[in-house]
């Protein structure tokens, strides 16, 4: 039988989001691809820096070694070739990562292959893939430059924005549309009500569901929300956490506080906000990763019959 991905977590990661390729990807913007080609093909054997998304890739990785079963799975989805790939695939090796699938699509959008690898989060330093992936229902982040920090050590930390993160944008649109009053007279009157999920849903069950399988008090993962909300909205937030059937470990209201000295303080492998306002000062203390405000897909035109 074909082995299978779908009860695992399985993240995608681009090669630029997991090693800091910030030198090559240099030579590929000012001298082409042909170039960019040469340069990776004879640095083949010097090994990559981890990049933003490596803390939480080793960090995933390791609940497997841990448990002495596999949960977790990572695939490189890479717009690289296989040739170019290959300094990628010798840099894994000499850091002793158990990553065995990798996808190379030579230049071509790589989120049509997410579905396949059954992917519950996926990682990117290039805009047009992340939002083709978060139109295609998937949780996706755009990795933001590498931090000078190193994440918690001992469990592997996520934190998560809410509105347009884990939740839905509704209430964030209404607050952009007719500003702070208006957003918390309607947090106020719809306390109850949930809101919608939003993209990182996806991504937090497959937590929540790894973080089940161990006692609470000997978690390998802890999830954080750190919210500009205040808690006027904190009813609000429950009821929807509630009605998704999630559980988060550590929640923030910051009432318009910044975040990134919360971010520094939990320490995360990485940290997810739709504006860059929060997601960029955050990526000075911890991996961070922005998730870009995306309008749906179109839906696909009706050819003649
Ligand atoms: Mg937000």
């Amino acid at each position: 039988m074909a082995y299978s991905l779908d009860d695992k977590l399985v993240v995608g990661v681009s090669t630029r989001a997991l090693f800091d390729l910030s030198e090559a990807h240099e030579v590929f913007r000012s001298e082409g691809v042909e170039a960019y080609t040469r340069y990776q093909i004879e640095n083949q054997r010097v090994p990559l820096t981890p990049g933003t998304g490596y803390p939480l890739v080793k960090g995933l990785l390791g609940i497997n070694e841990r448990l002495g079963e596999t949960l977790v799975e990572v695939v490189i989805v890479s717009r690289n070739s296989a040739d170019t790939g290959l300094r990628t695939r010798h840099s894994i090796e000499a850091l002793g990562l158990p990553i065995t699938r990798a996808a190379f699509t030579r230049g071509r959008p790589v989120a049509d292959y997410l579905e396949a690898f059954s992917c519950d989060l996926f990682l990117s330093a290039e805009d047009a893939d992340v939002v083709r992936a978060l139109q295609a229902g998937f949780a996706a982040g755009k990795i933001l430059p590498v931090p000078a920090t190193s994440s918690h050590e001992g469990e592997v930390r996520v934190a998560f924005d809410g509105d347009a993160v884990l939740f839905g944008s509704a209430s964030e649109e209404l607050y952009q549309r007719e500003g702070l009053e208006a957003f918390q007279a309607n947090e106020a009157a719809r306390a109850s009500e949930p809101m919608e999920a939003g993209p990182f849903l996806p991504f937090l069950r497959a937590l929540c569901r790894i973080q089940e399988r161990f006692p609470p008090e000997d978690c390998p993962v802890r999830t954080a929300l750190i919210t500009a909300r205040d808690s006027v909205s904190h009813e609000r937030v429950v009821n929807t956490l509630h009605a998704l059937g999630v559980r988060i470990d550590e929640c923030f209201f910051l009432g318009g506080v910044r975040k990134a000295p919360i971010v520094k303080a939990f320490r995360p492998h990485i940290f997810f906000d739709d504006q860059l306002v929060h997601a960029g000062p955050a990526s000075e203390v911890a991996p961070a990763a922005q998730v870009p405000r995306t309008p749906p897909r179109p839906a696909p035109e009706v050819g003649p019959r």
